[in-house]
C-alpha cells in the first residue's frame, strides 16, 4: 500500500524547537512570556496591523470578539452559511443566534447583495443584527469592499474569519485587517501551525487591551484575585508561541508553495472544462491554503465529486468535500438564512484536494495519475 498523502499536514520550517528550547532554558512554561510577545509583534508587522492578542484557537479568538462587541443573550449574528463550523458555534455560546447568508459564485464568500438584504428584513422583523462575520474561505479573499460597504451604511461590526486565509490580501491589504476585528487560526491543518492557536486583531487597541485581560480570568490589578467581570482562560501558551516563531519565518514560503499547488492542479486539469477552480479576482491574491474545484452543471463528465474522491481514497490519497453549508446541519436548522442556493450546491458538486506545502514531486505524480486515471 502506498504512503497516506493528506489533505494539508502539519509542515514545520526547522527553527521551531529553537524557540521551544529557549522557553524551557528560561522557564517560561506559562501562557505568558517572551515567544508570546514577539509572535504578537510579528503577527503585527506581517498583517499590517496595530494590535495582536494570540490566544489558544481560532474558535476562542471568534468567541472573544463576539464577547468584546457585546453580543449576549436574544441578539443576532450574521454569519457567512458556507464555512466550518467553528465560524458559527461562538454565536450560540453567546445564546445569541445566528443569521445564515449564503455566497456569491466568484469567490464563494459572503454575497454582499444578500447580506444587505439579510439585514433589511432582520431590521423590518423588529430587530437589528449586532455583528457580521464573513469568512475568506479556502483563502479565498470576500468582497471585503462591498462588505465594509454595507456594513457602514447599517452601521454594523464586521468580523473577519481569516482562518484560512493568513498570507491572502486584497486590493493589496492583508485579510484580518479590514473588520474591526480579525480572526487567525494555527490548528495543525491551516497553513502555518502552533499544533493548536489563534489570534485575535485589531486596530483598536482598547478592544485588544481588554482581549488580554478577558482571556486571563479577568483578573485585576490587585494582589489578591479581585474579579468584576466573567473571565476565560483562552491565552496561547509561551511553548505553542514558540512553534508559532519558527512558522512565521516560512509563511511566505508556504503560501508560494501553496500557490504552487494550485498551478500543478490547474495545468493538469486544463483539459476539463467542467472542472471550475476556485479563482482569485483582480483584487485578490489568495493563499491557495486548499486547491478546490466545483464541478459545472452542463458537464458531460458523468462521474460524481464523491466518486473521484472515492477513487483518491482507495488509493491513499485524502480529498474532502466542500464544508457542509451551516444552514443545512441539524444543529442550525432552526435558525434564519437568506439563501440564493450556491453554497448547498457547491457542496454537493465541489472538492478539495490535497494541498499541503510539504507534497513531495513523487506524491504529485501519485496524485496526478490517479486523478487522470480516474477521470479518463
Ligand atoms: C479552522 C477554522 C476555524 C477555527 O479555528 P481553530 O483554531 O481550529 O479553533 C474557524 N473558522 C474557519 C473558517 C476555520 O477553517
Amino acid at each position: 500500500m502506498n504512503s497516506k498523502i493528506w489533505l494539508s499536514s502539519p509542515h514545520m520550517g526547522g527553527t521551531e524547537l529553537k524557540y521551544i528550547q529557549n522557553a524551557f532554558d528560561t522557564n517560561w512554561i506559562a501562557p505568558l512570556g517572551p515567544n508570546v510577545n514577539q509572535f504578537e509583534k510579528e503577527i503585527e508587522n506581517y498583517l499590517g496591523i496595530e494590535n495582536c492578542a494570540v490566544l489558544i484557537s481560532g474558535t476562542s479568538s471568534i468567541h472573544m470578539a463576539l464577547i468584546l462587541l457585546n453580543v449576549n443573550r436574544g441578539d443576532e449574528v450574521i454569519c457567512q452559511s458556507f464555512t466550518f463550523s467553528a465560524t458559527a458555534n461562538p454565536i450560540v455560546y453567546q445564546k445569541a443566534t445566528p443569521v445564515f447568508v449564503d455566497s456569491e459564485p466568484e469567490t464563494w464568500n459572503m454575497d454582499p447583495e444578500l447580506l444587505e438584504e439579510a439585514i433589511i428584513d432582520r431590521i423590518a422583523k423588529g430587530k437589528k443584527p449586532k455583528a457580521i462575520i464573513v469568512v475568506h474561505l479556502y483563502g479565498m479573499p470576500a468582497k471585503m469592499k462591498d462588505i465594509m460597504n454595507v456594513g457602514m451604511k447599517y452601521e454594523i461590526p464586521i468580523i473577519e474569519d481569516a482562518a484560512e486565509a493568513l498570507g491572502s490580501k486584497y486590493i493589496g491589504k492583508n485579510c484580518g485587517t479590514f473588520g474591526i476585528m480579525g480572526i487567525l487560526s494555527f490548528n495543525g491543518n491551516k497553513i502555518i501551525t502552533t499544533s493548536g492557536g489563534g489570534a485575535l486583531v485589531s486596530n483598536d487597541k482598547n478592544l485588544i487591551k481588554k482581549a488580554r485581560f478577558l482571556s486571563t480570568q479577568a483578573r485585576e490589578d490587585a494582589p489578591h484575585y479581585q474579579h468584576s467581570e466573567i473571565g476565560y482562560n483562552y491565552r496561547m501558551s509561551n511553548i505553542l508561541a514558540g512553534i508559532g516563531l519558527g512558522q512565521m519565518e516560512v509563511l511566505d514560503l508556504r503560501v508560494s508553495q501553496r500557490r504552487e499547488n494550485n498551478r500543478f492542479y490547474r495545468d493538469l486539469l486544463s483539459n476539463y472544462k467542467q472542472i471550475r477552480f476556485h479563482t482569485e479576482t483582480v483584487n485578490s491574491r489568495s493563499n491557495y491554503w486548499l486547491t478546490s474545484f466545483i464541478l459545472e452543471k452542463s458537464t458531460n463528465l458523468s462521474l460524481t465529486t464523491e466518486q473521484i474522491r472515492k477513487g483518491l481514497d482507495y488509493n491513499n490519497i485524502e480529498c474532502r468535500p466542500l464544508w457542509k453549508p451551516m444552514h443545512l446541519q441539524p444543529i442550525f436548522n432552526t435558525a434564519p438564512a437568506y439563501l440564493n442556493g450556491f453554497s448547498e450546491y457547491a457542496f454537493t458538486h465541489g472538492l478539495c484536494l490535497p494541498s499541503g506545502s510539504n507534497l513531495t514531486e513523487i506524491e504529485k505524480d501519485r496524485i496526478a495519475a490517479c486523478l487522470l486515471n480516474i477521470l479518463d
